[in-house]
C-alpha cells in the first residue's frame, strides 16, 4: 500500500474528549472517528487490525471445535420475555419497534436466540456437543459510554456458545475455551492474567475474565503472591482474621452529641475514633425490603458479593427519606442498634469489639458498641471488597492488586437459559433433558483498544506485530530523488512477494514529519531509505520498540524483515 493513497487522518493536537491513551492515539492516528456517543466508525488501518485479531479468535476457535455462524441483531421481544430477561436487562437494552408496533432489542447478547435456534433443530444426544459462535456488533446502551472503544454502545464481539448433555460435557467444553483464550492472548503478544469472575446478571455458576493489564484498565483485580489464586475484586474472598484481637472487655455503651458530624472522617475527628473502630451502615432495598449492609469503616462494601448472598430481583440504593422513616435518622447517623429491618454484617465487623457507629437519632452517635449485647445481626458475611495485603483465600499468601482491561468472559450458564426456554435434547436413554450450556465472549473492538493501551510511548502506538496494519514501512527521505524512488519501489515489491505488509511513505513530506506518522501509528519495522544507501548499499533499519538504526546491506533486507516476522 502506499501511503498517498492510505485514508489515514492522523490529528496534530490530543482531541480533548479523549482521557486514556489508547483513545487518543486511535483518534490522533487515524483509527476510528466517532460517530455518536459510543459509536465509531472503523478507518482502514483500524479495519485492518481487527481483521487481524478476528483472524486469530477465528482460528482458535475452529481449532477448539467451535463453527461459525450469523445470527440476526433483530431480535423480536417474545424470545426475552420467555427467558424474563425483556426487563431484567433493563435500560441497557436497545428497543425499536417495526410499523405494525411489534418489538425488538437490538442484540446486546444472543443467549435466547440460540437456544431457541439450537432446541429447534437439535433433538437428540447424537447432535451433541456443539460449539457455535459468530462474531458481530452487540448494541448496549451503556449508562456511560466511554474511553472510545473501551466502553462503546456498538461494539464488536466475538460470542461463542457451547451445548452439552450434561455437565461433565460443559465442564469439557468450558475447559476448551479457556485454552483457546489462553492461545489468543498469547498470539496476540497481549499482557494478560486469567482471573475468576462474577457471572452476575447473565446467571450461572462459574465464569473467569481475561484481563489484559494497564493502568487505566476499569477492573480491579487482586492476585497471590505465591500461588496462582486471582480473581476480580468483584468477586475475590476474603477470610475473617485468623488471629482475632483478643476479646477486650465489653465497655459500655455511651450515646455522645455529634452535631453536623455524618462522615466516619467527621467521626475520626470528632471523637479520636479511627477509622478501624468504627462501621459504615448501607442501606439498601431488596425490591421492596429495606435492609442494612455494614463494613468497618475503612473498607467499601462489595454490592455484587450484597446481591448474590441475599438474592432478590434487584439490589439498590434506599432513598433517604424511606431510611429516616423507618429507622428515624437520616444518613450520616444510622447504626445497628435498635434498627428494625434485616442486618447483614461483615465477617471483619463479627470480630470488632467496642466500636463506634451512629445512634438512628440525627446528630447522635454511639460509642462502645457491641455485637450480641447490642444488638443482634440477621447474618454474618462476606461483604467487603478485597484489597491489598489480605490473606489469599488459598495459602499463606497475602494479596496483591493490580488493574487491568476486561478483554474476554467466559461462563457456564447449566441449565439457566435451556429451562427458561424449554431446550431441551433426549438423552441415550430416550429422556428428555434440558441442554447444559456456556458462553464464552472476547470484545474484538475492546481487544484493539487494550493492546494500544498496553503498548505505546510518547511518540504514538507500539503494535504486538501480529495485530500491527502494517509489517514494515519504507521511508524514502526524498521522493523527488528518482534513484531513492526507484530502491524503495524495488524493496517494497520484493518484500510485499513475500507476503509481508509494507506501508511505502510515497508522500512528498520531510522525512521528519514522515518518521513522526510513522512512530505514531506504529508500524513495528522502519526502513530508512537516503542517500547512503545509494552510496553504500545499506539501508536502515529501525524497530519501533527499540531507540537505535541498524545498518542492512540491501542484498540482505528480505531475510531480515523475514527473520523478524517469522520469530
Ligand atoms: P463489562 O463488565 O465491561 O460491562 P460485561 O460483563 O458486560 O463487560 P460480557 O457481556 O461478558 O461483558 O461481554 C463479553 C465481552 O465483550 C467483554 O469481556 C468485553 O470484552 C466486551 N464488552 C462488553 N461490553 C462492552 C462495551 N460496552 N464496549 C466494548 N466491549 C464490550
Ligand atoms: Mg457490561
Amino acid at each position: 500500500m502506499k501511503a498517498s493513497q492510505l485514508f489515514y487522518p492522523t490529528l496534530r493536537e490530543v482531541p480533548s474528549e479523549a482521557e486514556i491513551v489508547s483513545h487518543q492515539l486511535l483518534l490522533r492516528a487515524g483509527f476510528i472517528r466517532k460517530t455518536t456517543a459510543g459509536v465509531y466508525t472503523y478507518l482502514p488501518l483500524a479495519q485492518r487490525v481487527l481483521k487481524k485479531i478476528t483472524d486469530i479468535v477465528r482460528e482458535e476457535m475452529n481449532r477448539a471445535g467451535g463453527q461459525e455462524i450469523m445470527m440476526p441483531i433483530i431480535q423480536p421481544r417474545e424470545l426475552w420475555e420467555k427467558s424474563g430477561r425483556w426487563s431484567l436487562y433493563g435500560e441497557e437494552m436497545f428497543k425499536l419497534n417495526d410499523r405494525h408496533q411489534r418489538e425488538f432489542a437490538l442484540g446486546p447478547t444472543h443467549e435466547e436466540l440460540i437456544t431457541t435456534l439450537v432446541d429447534s433443530d437439535v433433538h437428540s444426544y447424537k447432535g451433541l456437543p456443539l460449539l457455535l459462535y459468530q462474531i458481530q456488533n452487540k448494541y448496549r446502551d451503556e449508562i456511560r459510554p466511554r474511553f472510545g472503544l473501551m466502553r462503546g454502545r456498538e461494539f464488536i464481539m466475538k460470542d461463542l456458545y457451547s451445548f452439552d448433555i450434561d455437565y461433565e460435557g460443559l465442564d469439557e467444553s468450558y475447559q476448551k475455551m479457556h485454552h483457546a483464550y489462553q492461545r489468543i492472548y498469547e498470539r496476540l503478544e497481549l499482557d494478560y492474567r486469567v482471573v475468576q469472575a462474577d457471572s452476575g446478571a447473565i446467571g450461572g455458576n462459574e465464569s473467569h475474565e481475561f484481563m489484559v493489564l494497564a493502568e487505566t484498565g476499569e477492573s480491579e483485580i487482586v492476585y497471590c503472591s505465591l500461588c496462582d489464586y486471582a480473581a476480580n475484586v468483584e468477586k475475590a474472598v476474603c477470610l475473617a482474621e485468623e488471629n482475632p484481637p483478643a476479646r477486650k472487655e465489653y465497655k459500655s455503651l455511651t450515646k455522645v452529641h455529634t452535631p453536623g458530624q455524618k462522615t466516619i472522617k467527621d467521626i475520626v475527628g470528632f471523637l479520636d475514633i479511627p477509622e478501624q473502630q468504627q462501621i459504615k451502615t448501607l442501606m439498601y432495598m431488596k425490591d421492596d425490603e429495606l435492609i442494612a449492609a455494614i463494613v468497618r469503616g475503612d473498607r467499601d462494601l462489595n454490592e455484587i458479593k450484597l446481591k448474590n448472598l441475599i438474592g432478590g430481583n434487584q439490589l439498590f440504593m434506599a432513598d433517604e427519606a424511606t431510611v429516616k422513616s423507618i429507622c428515624g435518622a437520616g444518613f450520616g447517623s444510622l447504626g445497628p442498634v435498635g434498627m428494625k429491618v434485616k442486618i447483614y454484617i461483615d465477617l471483619e465487623v463479627a470480630q470488632m469489639r467496642n466500636f463506634a457507629c451512629g445512634a438512628n437519632e440525627d446528630d447522635y452517635h454511639y460509642t462502645n458498641v457491641n455485637i450480641g449485647r447490642d444488638f443482634a445481626p440477621f447474618a454474618v458475611v462476606d461483604i467487603r471488597n478485597a484489597v491489598e495485603g489480605d490473606r489469599c483465600p488459598c495459602c499463606e499468601g497475602s494479596l496483591k492488586t493490580i488493574r487491568g482491561i476486561e478483554v474476554g468472559h467466559i461462563f457456564k450458564l447449566g441449565t439457566r437459559y435451556s429451562e427458561a426456554l424449554e431446550a431441551t435434547f433426549l438423552d441415550s436413554h430416550g429422556q428428555e433433558k434440558p441442554l447444559v450450556m456456556g458462553c464464552y465472549g472476547i470484545g474484538i473492538s475492546r481487544t484493539m483498544a487494550a493492546a494500544v493501551e498496553q503498548n505505546s510511548d510518547e511518540n504514538g502506538i507500539l503494535w504486538p506485530l501480529p495485530i500491527a496494519p502494517f509489517q514494515v514501512i519504507i521511508v524514502p527521505v526524498n521522493i523527488k530523488n528518482q534513484e531513492q524512488k526507484d530502491l524503495a519501489e524495488s524493496i517494497y515489491n520484493e518484500l510485499t512477494a513475500k507476503g509481508i505488509e509494507v506501508l511505502l511513505d510515497d508522500r512528498d513530506e520531510r522525512a521528519g514529519v514522515k518518521f513522526k506518522d510513522a512512530d505514531l501509528i506504529g508500524i513495528p519495522l522502519r526502513i530508512t531509505i537516503g542517500p547512503k544507501s545509494l552510496q553504500e548499499n545499506k539501508i536502515e533499519m529501525k524497530k519501533r520498540w527499540e531507540k537505535e538504526n541498524t545498518l542492512v546491506d540491501i542484498s540482505a533486507v528480505t531475510k531480515t524483515v523475514l527473520d523478524i516476522v517469522l520469530e
